[in-house]
């Protein structure tokens, strides 16, 4: 997810002023705040609460996975109103807001991860991005094309970096007195890691110059992007930890990590299955012209 995008395309001119410098150097953090422990995939579900007032929202609930909550500065929270959703811009460090650090994830250990619960937060008018009702449709999902962009990236680097460690096994671990990349069939695996490791690097390229072009199918392109990496990134990953053996199994291998790191990226950001509705609803709304 990317929050700033999100600040970019719906906040107000005094809200771009305020974070969007330290957000663009570095010196804001922000985190996304959609997941609620009754609302994943169904986020229409989302049970936190904003209650309108005199010039603030009172915002309550419960957000939970909230990748780099433990640091972020600011945090964009989607909450239910009368009049539809609605995207928030919440001081982390306020009064009212709660962090609990995930401790125990078996993924993305390194991400920041916490639960963020919000108690009577008082959040000024001038923080909602875009307006009631728009805070699904079009705030986070902005945030969310951007977001399957940064992950379609980061999965092209994990697939590469599983490819890279399987061919350098493949070339020094011998067995019947030559290296198992002698093998057909450990050739097959590297085969299998090194085109899930290019797929994954052209289509995130590709979903990238859709953004930067504002092309008419960039969303599209985004979610496509985010499908196939993930599902390169996991493929590389099991040929890796395939062509390892029991190495992949000593607890600190880099590709012991990246394993769990790699399953994880078909649930974040729309899980495989959310997906795969998407895209498949999108190709039969089409007339034949979308995935260029
Ligand atoms: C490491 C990590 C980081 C995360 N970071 C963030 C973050 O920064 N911000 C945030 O808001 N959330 C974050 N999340 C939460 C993540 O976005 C959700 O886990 C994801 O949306 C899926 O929701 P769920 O886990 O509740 O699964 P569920 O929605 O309960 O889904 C369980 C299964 O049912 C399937 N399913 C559900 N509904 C449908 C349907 N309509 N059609 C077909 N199949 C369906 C799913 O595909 C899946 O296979 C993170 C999660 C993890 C693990």
């Amino acid at each position: 997810m990317d929050p700033a995008a999100a600040v970019v395309r719906w906040g107000s001119a005094g809200l771009r002023d305020r974070v969007l410098p330290g957000l663009s150097d570095g010196s804001l953090l922000a985190g996304f705040c959609l997941t609620e422990p009754e609302a994943g995939s169904d986020a229409a579900s989302v049970r936190s609460q904003a209650t309108a007032r005199t010039g603030s929202w009172l915002l309550d609930g419960a957000k939970v996975w909230v990748t780099g909550g433990r640091w972020a500065d600011v945090l964009l929270v989607i909450a239910a109103t009368a009049e539809g959703p609605l995207a928030l811009l919440v001081e982390a460090g306020g009064d009212g807001v709660r962090r609990e650090p995930v401790e125990d994830s078996l993924a993305m250990p390194g991400a920041g991860l916490a639960d963020i619960a919000f108690d009577r937060v008082e959040v000024p008018a001038d923080a909602v991005v875009g307006r009631p009702g728009m805070g699904l449709s079009h705030v986070a999902g902005v945030a969310l094309a951007n977001g399957r962009l940064t992950v379609a990236a980061g999965c092209a680097g994990l697939a590469r970096t599983c490819r890279d460690h399987a061919v350098a096994h493949a070339r020094s671990r011998r067995q019947d007195s030559r290296p198992i990349g002698d093998h057909q069939l450990v050739r097959r695996l590297l085969a299998r890691a090194g085109v899930a490791s290019n797929s994954a690097d052209l289509v995130y390229r590709w979903a990238a110059a859709g953004l930067d072009e504002r092309a008419d199918d960039a969303g599209h392109r985004a979610i496509l992007a985010k499908y196939t990496a993930a599902r390169a990134a996991d493929e590389a990953a099991d040929c890796a930890t395939q062509v390892l053996g029991s190495a992949a199994f000593r607890a600190g291998h880099p590709v012991t990590a990246l394993v769990a790191d790699a399953r994880v990226m078909r649930i974040i950001e729309g899980t495989d299955e959310i997906c795969e509705s998407v895209i498949g609803e999108t190709l039969l709304r089409s007339r034949g012209d979308s995935g260029r």
